[in-house]
């Protein structure tokens, strides 16, 4: 069931010298779509050329989180300029549909989609090229994953046990079709008083520490539940470009120096 596919989609209009990064979570809600953003913007703060493919084709977030205020272009039947934003490439279904209606596609047109987003848009020559994976284990994330088994896995959860259990099977899944595990995020980790700092482990502690043991790989870092992130994602200003030594963008940073 598991077997790689052994059908890589390729770009047709551009190179990655890194790494493409294939994020992924467990459940929705866990931070998945606005780790994968604050990700692209501190590699590309650290001098990377970055793309993003909203591979969530059915709840996509990356053009509000990431503040795409532009449509990308079509230049002939086969190729497609991307909107960019501060440099960083995206794509999405977002770009194609209205944000408040309802994408009823079946999956094999996803699909279709996903293989468009790959091989019809022209990204250029890229250090990184991040995908954001639909949440959770079923059909889509594991056809995306079949499709790119030279992607790195990157793993976002939630410290609470409910989420870090489903996350657990991404890696399993990983192990059984041999994609390389690049660690995890512990996002929404604590929350820090304003005023006293003291730390409260809101969804329970070290989680994301279980899970990359229970999965052999890293955790890359912990981030903390804060409002300033949630209020930058809903206006579409990641918080990199609105203030890069701000506490969570050096959290980002980090990250993505480990990247
Ligand atoms: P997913 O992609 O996993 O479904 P989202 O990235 O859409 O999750 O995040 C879900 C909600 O949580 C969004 O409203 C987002 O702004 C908010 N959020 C994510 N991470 C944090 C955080 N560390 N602190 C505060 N809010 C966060």
């Amino acid at each position: 069931m598991y077997s790689v596919v052994n059908k890589k989609i390729k770009l047709e209009h551009g190179s990655i010298k890194k790494k493409i990064i294939a994020v992924a979570s467990g459940k929705g809600g866990v931070g998945k779509s606005t780790v994968t953003v604050n990700l692209a913007t501190a590699l590309a703060e650290l001098g990377n050329k970055v793309g993003i493919i909203d591979a969530d084709v059915r709840g996509f977030s990356i053009p509000r989180i990431l503040g795409v205020s532009t449509k990308p272009k079509a230049v002939d039947e086969k190729e497609i300029i991307p909107p960019e934003v501060k440099g960083i490439k995206s794509i999405s279904m977002g770009s194609f549909v209205d944000e408040n209606s309802p994408v009823i596609w079946r999956a094999p047109l996803l699909g279709g989609a996903l293989e468009q987003f790959f091989k019809d848009v022209r990204w250029g020559d890229l250090d990184y090229l991040l995908l954001d994976l639909p949440p959770g284990t079923g059909d889509m994330p594991l056809n995306i994953m079949q499709k790119v088994p030279h992607a790195d896995i990157l793993v976002v959860t939630t410290p609470q046990v409910t989420a870090t259990k489903v996350a657990g099977r991404i890696g399993k899944m990983a192990e059984k079709m041999k994609l390389n595990l690049l660690g995890v995020v512990e996002n929404m980790a604590y929350y820090q008083c304003n005023n006293c700092g003291q730390k409260e482990y809101i969804f329970g502690e070290n989680g994301g520490q279980y899970l990359a043991d229970y999965m052999e790989t890293e955790l890359l870092g912990q981030l903390p539940l804060i409002s300033e992130l949630r209020q930058r994602s809903d206006a579409g200003q990641p918080a990199i470009f609105a203030d890069p030594d701000s506490l969570i963008s050096r959290e980002f940073i980090k990250i993505a120096q480990k990247l």
